[in-house]
């Protein structure tokens, strides 16, 4: 049985690979750098899950294959919310470097909430994840993680927000000084998988 993850990012499906395989012995996962190359939807959604969705709807119809998709942000409090769905281009459209884009983000997320005090600089990242079966059956679940922005960038691991970002279940450090364990046990990315990993492996069977 192969499962789809319908992202490029290795760390993405390695991760899915090693939790599903707590669940099923049977299954292979691959990611789009697997399969013969496709059109990929563009992003619009206004919703974590409408991207999810969308995603996993795109691998399903061009592979045929049971497919997972997630997609994920930070909500600021003090933002309303935002850069929520917006969180990747938040300060402007993609740049060909990644770290570049991200550290173009975190500055503009530091000028806005210069003004806010500590106590209004509440946050989480959430994260969606959708499956669908070539049949059309569909599930999304949600995973999140609450924590606050800090007032400069610190840490060199994770990626995006990291490092403006202490997560409550681990105050003091940002998201990018843990290590890749710890900040799967408690991220809103890890939590999703976990519980999209027995419901795949339920409908599957
Ligand atoms: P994607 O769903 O992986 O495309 O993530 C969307 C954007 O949300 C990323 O580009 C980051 O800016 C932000 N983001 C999502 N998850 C995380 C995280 O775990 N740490 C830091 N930033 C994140």
């Amino acid at each position: 049985m192969k499962v789809l993850v319908a992202s490029r990012n290795a760390k993405k499906v390695a991760e899915m690979r090693r939790i599903l395989a707590e669940h099923m012995t049977t299954v292979e996962v691959v990611g789009l750098d697997d399969v013969t190359p496709y059109d990929e939807p563009v992003e619009d959604q206004p919703t974590f899950e409408g991207n999810a969705l969308l995603k996993a709807r795109a691998g399903v119809a061009v592979t045929g294959l049971p497919t997972l998709a997630d997609d994920s942000g930070l909500c600021v409090d003090a933002l309303n919310g935002m850069p929520g769905v917006l969180s990747a281009r938040w300060s402007g459209p993609p740049l060909s470097s990644k770290t570049g884009q991200d550290d173009r983000n975190n500055e503009l997320l530091l000028a806005q909430l210069s003004d806010v005090p500590d106590e209004r600089r509440t946050a989480y990242f959430t994260c969606a994840v959708a499956l669908v079966l070539p049949d059309g059956t569909t599930r999304v679940v949600d995973g999140r993680m609450d924590g606050r922005i800090i007032r400069e960038v610190r840490g060199s691991g994770g990626f995006g927000y990291d490092v403006l970002f202490e997560a409550d279940d681990r105050p003091g450090v940002t998201t990018a000084e843990l290590t890749p364990d710890v900040k799967d046990e408690i991220s809103h990315r890890g939590k999703a998988l976990r519980e999209i990993a027995p419901v795949v492996a339920d409908l599957l069977r």
